[in-house]
């Protein structure tokens, strides 16, 4: 996953000629300084490129147009230094196709009280410069983030970092292919979708295979692979000693899913996958440790033909590259409702991405799976420390997607669970397991999630304002009266609107 080093925000400055070119030399060195500080920064996972400053409607036309067709270019900040007439913008944000940060900043701090001037007043002006700003992405209805603050302020760079995040993840999905073994799972509604109305809010393609095509790809592996695989279960995992005495052809048979399943997507350049244990063809046990490795490498996974989440997985897992935690696919399981401490268990018949591990201890483990009729899969099992969290999921709700969000408390319920033997989360859902249970539900929310221990609300707020996407959050301020309005209010703002997708 080479996203951020392929990618770079453009930062330019809005002015005009009225100033006069001694102002606009302090308006160029001032925006060059910023863009070289915030490219310093650690925080911030994308190149900042100062790309100068823009004086007229053509230099303005020709920005948007670079930006537009520049692969590198993930997205663009500006400025407003001075006063830039917003007439000025509205031909090249009639081409811009890029995410766009309005960072409403300013080169001085502080009010120089005891010195200053006119000439102090018009060159700071960002305080109006940015409201006509404002004005021409509003009336042009733009999508946008708008971030205020000091420029050296470490608040200001989280919120550029998570910007960043999000059109890394929208730059990664514009050209992301999802391959799919199998369809959806028969009768299942929330799995299913509009893959032309995703691809057009989205980006992404999805391809379906036919089992068999996959089926054969893993028959052709060769024993040699399988053995340098062997070789790194050992070294990386816990095992359990039956898969290396007398259940050891069912290793081998893993990890011969794995380099089949890896090839496959590795040849088609694809970025997520799902599978189905209602379709398994050739293949002699349902893929369980296959799917939790490529995750762990950064695929996006979807179990029972469900795409959309596949999708949004392989998204967090570009956000919170580089982060501390991780992300995997979910599915709420069980309940805990005691009222005293009411808790969620999350789980999949397998497939749950090690990542979220963190220093927990990984068995590699055997066991019969109920459904399905085919041969025991293996699996790594374990269990998850506590800590922040969300869980996200994306429905097609018809006339557009809804991503709905959920602000989880990850906890150690301090249980064994000898006899529970997949991996598996349990968490406290904000605001309240009752209030947080009834907004997902009233929200349409799937049983699927993408389950996450490093991606913020912020961050996926912004991938889903760039992509046109309705958002909706559960957290600790969260009440149902309100939550039933907004999605009330949300239904007639995107009836009105009409769907039409993307920036
Ligand atoms: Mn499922």
């Amino acid at each position: 996953m080479k996203v951020y080093d392929d990618m770079s925000i453009w930062m330019v400055a809005g002015s005009q000629h009225l100033y006069g070119e001694e102002t606009l030399n302090q308006v160029r060195s001032h925006t060059e300084e910023i863009a070289t500080y915030l490219d310093a920064q650690k925080g911030i996972p994308a190149k900042v490129e100062y790309k100068g400053i823009l004086t007229t409607p053509a230099e303005i036309t020709d920005f948007c147009t670079k930006a537009s067709a520049d692969p590198s270019c993930g997205g663009v900040i500006l400025w407003m230094h001075t006063f830039s007439p917003s007439k000025m913008w509205i031909n090249g944000f009639n081409v811009l196709n890029k995410p766009v940060c309005h960072l409403h900043t300013q080169f001085n701090r502080d009010i120089p009280w005891g010195e200053i001037d006119m000439d102090f007043m018009n060159l700071n002006q960002s305080a109006h410069g940015g409201r006509e700003h404002g004005f021409i992405n509003s009336r042009m209805k733009l999508n946008r983030k708008v971030v205020v603050g000091f420029w050296q302020d470490s608040e200001v760079h989280e919120r550029l970092d998570a910007w960043m995040r999000a059109c890394a993840a929208v730059k990664d999905q514009r050209n992301g292919k999802i391959a799919r073994f199998g369809d959806n799972m028969r009768d299942v509604a929330v799995t299913e979708g509009d893959k032309v109305a995703a691809q057009i809010a989205l980006g992404y393609d999805v391809y379906g295979y036919a089992v068999g095509d996959l089926a054969q790809v893993i028959a052709d592996v060769d024993e040699k692979t399988i053995d340098a695989l062997i070789e790194e279960y050992k070294a990386q995992y816990e095992i359990d000693p039956a898969l290396l005495g007398e259940k050891s052809d069912a290793l081998r048979t893993a990890a011969r899913l794995e380099a089949g399943m890896t090839q496959f997507l590795e040849e088609g350049g694809f970025c997520a996958f799902t599978t189905t244990f209602e379709d398994l063809h050739g293949i002699a046990q349902l893929p369980g440790l296959a799917c939790q490795r490529l995750m762990e490498k950064g695929y996006g996974f979807g179990g029972e033909g469900d795409w959309k989440t596949a999708a949004l997985v392989r998204a967090l897992k570009v956000m919170g590259k580089g982060m501390p935690g991780g992300t995997s696919f979910m599915e709420d399981y069980t309940y805990h409702l005691d009222p005293a401490n009411p808790m969620v268990l999350g789980a999949h018949m397998l497939e749950v991405c090690p990542t979220i591990s963190e220093d927990k201890k990984v068995k590699l483990e055997i066991h019969e799976l109920g459904i399905g009729g085919k041969d025991d899969p293996v699996r790594m099992v374990f269990d998850v420390p506590g800590g922040k969290a969300l869980n996200a999921s994306l429905m097609d709700m018809g006339n557009r997607f809804r991503l709905l969000i959920n602000e989880v408390e990850a906890v150690e319920s301090g249980k064994e669970l000898p006899n529970l033997p997949v991996a598996r989360v349990v968490w406290k859902a904000l605001p309240d397991l009752k209030t947080a249970a009834a907004a997902w539900i009233y929200g349409g929310g799937a049983h699927h999630t993408a389950f996450s221990k490093d991606v913020t609300t912020e961050m996926l707020i912004d991938y889903a304002d760039i992509c046109g996407v309705e958002s909706l959050v559960i957290d600790a301020d969260t009440d149902i009266r309100s939550f039933k309005k907004e999605l009330q209010w949300n239904d007639l703002y995107y009836t009105m609107k009409g769907f039409a997708g993307g920036v």
